[in-house]
């Protein structure tokens, strides 16, 4: 390209800065390698995972699938363009037999697990904790609007296999996903000496020509016998970019004093990465006295009477863990 003069040089470059050192806890990443059209989110968790997983007192591995779980919503969550829903739930055969993360955009988290403490042994890795079953990922955009619903079984495996799966299958978007929860420890001093801190990272390959986003994974389908299976070579940028993301290890993902900027420009220098607005993400359920009221009168009459127990209704937030007690006349028993 010629400039017309010399001083009228325009610049086509986008405005290039240092990768910021400072680490931001509770929010996701979006970012954008262009070079290899990739485009991903990175998701930290810090105190808003912490405030989650500690207000039930899980058994560290419950606590932190759940984790795991929490991370995985806000990576699909966050790209809502709406004042919607995302609401992931698995119902399983394992030990954890229910795990539900609501994220409300822009950035209201709530989450919690049923579990079986008699099963939990030493080892169990999430795909032994889950067992069989089915993970569902629900899409609400309010009353006046479909809700979408995406299925994937599950059947011993991770919840980042199962999140491969569901792009795969559904969305047909070339993915990967990668998520990390750790505990960490501190001694001495004020404060709390344990804390949940999690990481995450999705990365899509979204090329302007569809037939570039062929996948290799897909199943050769009911080829008579002796028919060789049609392979499909992946394009060599989604082969980079996988490539690249695999290397990520667990402790990078949580490193309290590793910046999500440093470590995508770790990953990515070579290539150019380019980083978007955080978007910051918070715990906050969503229950209230009023509308556990409300649900109260929705009962039966039988069944609301049912729930007296020394002359008062007891409503525990599964979410929150919040406590709220009626008398029989406010939970409408006569
Ligand atoms: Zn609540």
């Amino acid at each position: 390209m010629t400039s017309q003069s010399p001083d009228m040089k325009i610049s086509l470059e986008t405005p290039v800065r240092a990768p910021s050192a400072v680490p931001v806890d509770d929010a996701v990443l979006p970012f954008e390698v262009a070079s290899l059209d990739l485009r991903g989110r990175l998701t930290r968790l810090g105190p808003a995972l912490d405030d989650v997983l500690t207000k039930h007192d899980y058994p560290a591995p419950v606590g932190k699938l759940l984790g795991e779980a929490i991370v995985l919503t806000t990576l699909l969550g966050s790209s809502l363009k709406f004042d919607g829903r995302f609401i992931l739930q698995t119902q399983t055969d394992g030990p954890v037999s229910f795990l539900i993360v609501d994220f409300q955009a822009p950035d209201r988290l709530r989450a919690y697990a049923r579990y079986d403490a008699k099963r939990l042994k030493e080892g169990q890795d999430s795909g032994a904790l889950l067992g069989k079953g089915h993970l569902a990922m629900t899409i609400d955009q309010g009353p006046d609007m479909s809700r979408y619903q995406g299925l994937v079984a599950l059947d011993g495996g991770s919840l980042e296999d199962a999140a491969h799966e569901y792009f795969l299958r559904s969305e047909q978007i070339p993915t990967r996903v990668r998520l990390a929860v750790g505990e960490e420890w501190r001694g001495g001093g004020a404060g709390p000496k344990h804390r949940w801190r999690a990481g995450g990272v999705l990365l899509q390959f979204l090329p302007k020509a569809p037939e570039r986003a062929r996948q290799a994974d897909l199943h050769p389908g009911d080829a008579p016998e002796g028919v060789a299976a049609h392979t499909v070579a992946e394009d060599d940028a989604w082969i980079e970019g996988q490539s690249l993301i695999s290397t990520v290890e667990d402790i990078e993902l949580i490193d309290p004093d590793l910046s999500g900027e440093r470590l995508l420009y770790r990953l990515f220098h070579e290539r150019g990465v380019r980083v978007f607005a955080p978007l910051p993400l918070r715990a906050q359920c969503s229950c209230s006295r009023d509308a556990v009221s409300a649900m109260l009168k929705s009962f039966a009459p039988d069944d609301r009477a049912a729930m007296v127990k020394d002359d008062k209704v007891v409503v525990t937030c599964e979410f929150c863990s919040s406590v709220y007690q009626f008398t029989p006349h406010e939970a409408g028993v006569e």
